[in-house]
């Protein structure tokens, strides 16, 4: 094994540990968490490391990026997540590539990823990013929209052609009435998805958890963490 290989690897297996860990402690199997592995700033090389570990879902947050990388990969039996905030100009190129969008926010987007899916002839998954500090604004600081909107947006989501409704995605704030309190936050993620259940039964997906706080995700329910500098390391820059 090259250095960098059994690095990942060690990282992988601890964090594969805290997962378990997680699930054991909160009485849920193991098959009902997804890692994906967040390899944004990471070159492709890592990522064909990962997949030769096991690894079978990654993410990136921006196209520039992504689209090179996914492209060195293509041979691998990857899926791709998209999980940055996402400009329209940008939807073309990411509809090429992603399999799952875990940053919708707006109508203006559903219509830009359903066009360029059809146009692709591919699926997209999609989950609508909540923003749990947005207050009365419509929109997060980082992306996502209220929870007021997303009913609005699931429902878009569904009738779009070359779309599916996958679930909802989050991730902890650090301001607003959540800040410093994941738990609470992740919970507040369920609640929603069991009201989206309601209208949208095939939405499961809950996407929430990170490094710091894959536990408190695993603990309140979430069925995918994003999972980047436990297992990559810390990343060079800001991404
Ligand atoms: C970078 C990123 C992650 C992973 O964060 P780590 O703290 O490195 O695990 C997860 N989700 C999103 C949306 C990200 O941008």
């Amino acid at each position: 094994m090259t250095d960098r290989k059994d690095e990942l690897a060690t990282n992988l297996a601890k964090v594969e540990r805290r997962i378990a860990d997680a699930c054991a402690a909160a009485g849920r199997g193991r098959e009902e968490v997804t890692l994906i592995v967040v390899t944004k700033t990471y070159p492709a090389t890592d990522v064909r490391i990962l997949s030769e570990l096991g690894v079978r879902h990654v993410a990136e947050n921006r196209d520039q990026d992504a689209a090179p990388k996914s492209a060195a990969c293509a041979d691998l039996p990857l899926t791709w997540h998209f999980v940055g905030q996402l400009q329209t100009n940008k939807v073309r190129s990411v509809a090429g590539y992603a399999d799952f969008v875990q940053s919708v926010d707006r109508s203006k987007l559903v219509t830009a990823l359903s066009k360029e899916a059809v146009r692709a002839g591919r699926e997209l998954g999609c989950l609508i990013q909540v923003a749990l500090d947005a207050g009365e604004s419509a929109r997060g600081e980082r992306g996502g929209v209220a929870p007021a909107g997303i009913e609005e947006l699931a429902d878009l989501v569904a009738e779009a052609p070359g779309l599916r409704l996958g679930g909802l995605m989050t991730v902890a704030p650090l301001t607003g009435e959540y800040a410093g309190r994941e738990q609470a936050a992740f919970g507040r993620l369920m609640d929603l998805s069991t009201d989206l259940r309601r209208s949208h039964p095939a939405a499961t997906m809950v996407s929430a958890g990170m490094s710091a706080d894959l536990e408190q995700a695993v603990a309140a329910g979430a069925t995918h963490v994003r999972v980047g500098s436990a297992v990559l390391g810390v990343r060079p820059r800001l991404g």
